[in-house]
């Protein structure tokens, strides 16, 4: 294999122009013309990794097979390249900082005085280089996260700096920013994308190619202009015209040729025009659904999209595969109680109970998942949502008076969701869930193992609690089925009703591992049970 080349990709003028989808499309179209490519985000932010903050803070959480908590734009590589990243995929400072600070404990600077230049750029170009150190990527694309000129990026931006100078035609920079719309004066202006790559000047890069964003067209002119001003070829300003959906930004960014324009400045053959033919057929089902269904999705973050990220889009990728859209409809769990349930959630077809971590809002997820299990309302509860149909059915099945997760009450009588055992003596927050894929066993006799086809499966998981084995054979004797075991530890990875049409809890993360290529089997199935629902109740 040739030498590998480095892509990066920065911001320009404002946050949330969707670098994350433009990186994930790249990797897309260079993989569809047969490259192979891993995608690297990079977080300015001194937390370690994403796992220990609020979803208020960035969103979800996403987490990797190897285990790794990090940022959800990871979620969008997986999702479009179908292939895994790890934990070298998320770069945060507060991880260059602890590796630098640890070596200089360990002695490892002889005596000299560690500085930002060169010890954490070093740390840092280590950190850009040791996934195409592996030699199995062609391309190795990082995302610089924040935007170019915030004071916490300036180090990312002097690392790439000396990046370029040291691989030349190896590293491309793609800089993505926004081109404005003053309706009052209906043009689009550019100055902010100047000031943008002026800002990039200054710390001594200068942009290959220019992708800019905007609600129109560009013009020939502004094309002309922005080349003009900022130092590019026309042939490197690219436009990226706000999409109907994330999904559709790989075919705009084959339209604009932006694969083509970084193949000729890193000196790669051309050959292979982007077979996009399963991703094509994708989108066409996407969007001519035969039908619509009404799902809701119970959590606490209903107001921030973000939260539950991987979710919706394993909704989405679960819609194409039905050919059926789905309308997901957000519901605060703090607002349901056992008397408004049916009011509130009448009119779905089907119920998924979100995952979560705190007190706020799981008598509301209890009074939904009731209403669907006696209404025989598909129901899918992932994580807390799975835990939380434990305690709804040790409670109103088997009679176990305030039966609870000992997460919310430790004095509950029946401890039906209970901490496991090796989380006892761990008193750190950060990393130390039980992360990562983790094979499960599935029962033969269950639905699900009707729904995925195959008895050994790997899952990502991130808890602390688990469901209580003491319990096991009451719940099996009443009609709740642990349907998926982990045969190392024995630990309870889905439970089912027996006697209702779709009532399937996982404690694991099915929406980490569904992507376009390969929708996950149990979104896929729970759609199709509530498109079932939906038309039995016509
Ligand atoms: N709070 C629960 C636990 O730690 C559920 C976690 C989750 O939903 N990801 O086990």
């Amino acid at each position: 294999m040739s030498q590998t080349k480095y892509i990066f990709v920065t911001g320009g003028v404002t946050s949330s122009l969707g670098k994350g989808i433009i990186t994930a499309s790249i990797a897309k179209l260079l993989q569809a013309r047969g490259f192979s490519t891993t995608t690297q985000k990079i977080d300015p932010y001194i937390n370690v990794d994403p796992g220990t903050l609020n979803p208020y803070e960035h969103g979800e959480c996403y987490v990797t097979e190897d285990g790794a908590e990090t940022d959800l734009d990871l979620g969008h590589y997986e999702r479009f390249s179908n292939v895994h990243t790890s934990q070298a995929n998320n770069v945060t400072t507060g991880r260059i900082y602890q590796t630098v600070i640890n070596k200089e404990r360990h002695g490892d600077y002889l005596g000299k005085t560690v500085q930002v230049i060169p010890h954490i750029t070093d740390e840092i170009k280590r950190s850009f280089r040791v996934l195409g150190e592996t030699g199995d990527y062609d391309f190795v694309i990082t995302e610089v996260g924040g935007t170019v000129g915030d004071i916490e990026s300036l180090p990312y931006v002097e690392a790439i700096r000396q990046m370029r100078f040291e691989l030349g035609n190896s590293c491309v920079v793609v800089h993505l920013t926004l081109v404005i719309y003053l309706a009052a004066a209906e043009e689009l202006k550019t100055k902010p994308t100047q000031h943008s790559v002026k800002t990039m000047l200054e710390a001594g890069v200068q942009p290959d190619i220019i992708v800019c964003r905007s609600e129109k067209h560009l013009g020939e002119n502004i094309r002309q202009k922005i080349s003009l001003f900022c130092n590019v070829p026309i042939s490197s300003v690219k436009e990226s015209i706000d999409a109907e959906s994330i999904y559709d930004v790989p075919l705009l960014m084959r339209d604009e040729k932006l694969d083509e324009e970084i193949l000729k400045k890193t000196d790669m053959p051309l050959a292979n025009f982007p077979d996009l033919t399963n991703w094509e057929r994708f989108l066409k089902k996407l969007k001519n659904p035969k039908g619509t269904v009404d799902i809701g999705l119970i959590g606490k973050y209903v107001e921030l999209k973000d939260a539950y990220k991987s979710i919706l889009e394993s909704f989405i990728h679960a819609s194409a595969e039905n050919e059926y859209e789905v309308k997901v409809k957000t519901i605060h769990s703090e607002t349901i109680t056992d008397d408004n349930a049916a009011d509130l959630l009448g009119g779905l077809s089907g119920v998924l109970v979100a995952p979560g971590f705190g007190q706020r809002g799981i008598d509301g997820k209890i009074s939904a998942i009731r209403w669907a299990r006696e209404n025989k309302v598909p129901f899918f509860g992932i994580c807390l949502g799975m835990q939380c149909a434990v305690v709804e059915f040790g409670r109103n099945v088997l009679g176990f008076e305030d039966a609870h997760s000992t997460e919310f009450n430790p004095e509950t009588p029946y401890p039906v969701i209970d901490l496991m055992e090796d989380q006892k003596k761990i008193d750190d927050k950060g990393g130390t869930m039980r992360l990562g894929a983790y094979p499960c066993r599935i029962e033969k006799s269950s639905k699900v193992y009707k729904i995925y086809g195959e008895e050994d499966i790997r899952e990502r998981h991130r808890h602390r609690y688990e469901f209580n084995n003491k319990y096991t054979k009451d719940f099996q004797d009443a009609g709740m089925l642990p349907a998926g075991i982990n045969p190392e530890e024995n630990l309870v990875e889905m439970i089912e009703i027996t006697d209702h049409p779709w009532f399937i809890g996982v404690q694991f993360h099915p929406e980490y591992k569904s992507t376009v290529a390969r929708p996950h089997p149990l979104f896929v199935s729970f759609v199709e049970a509530c498109i079932k629902h939906s038309k039995s109740s016509e």
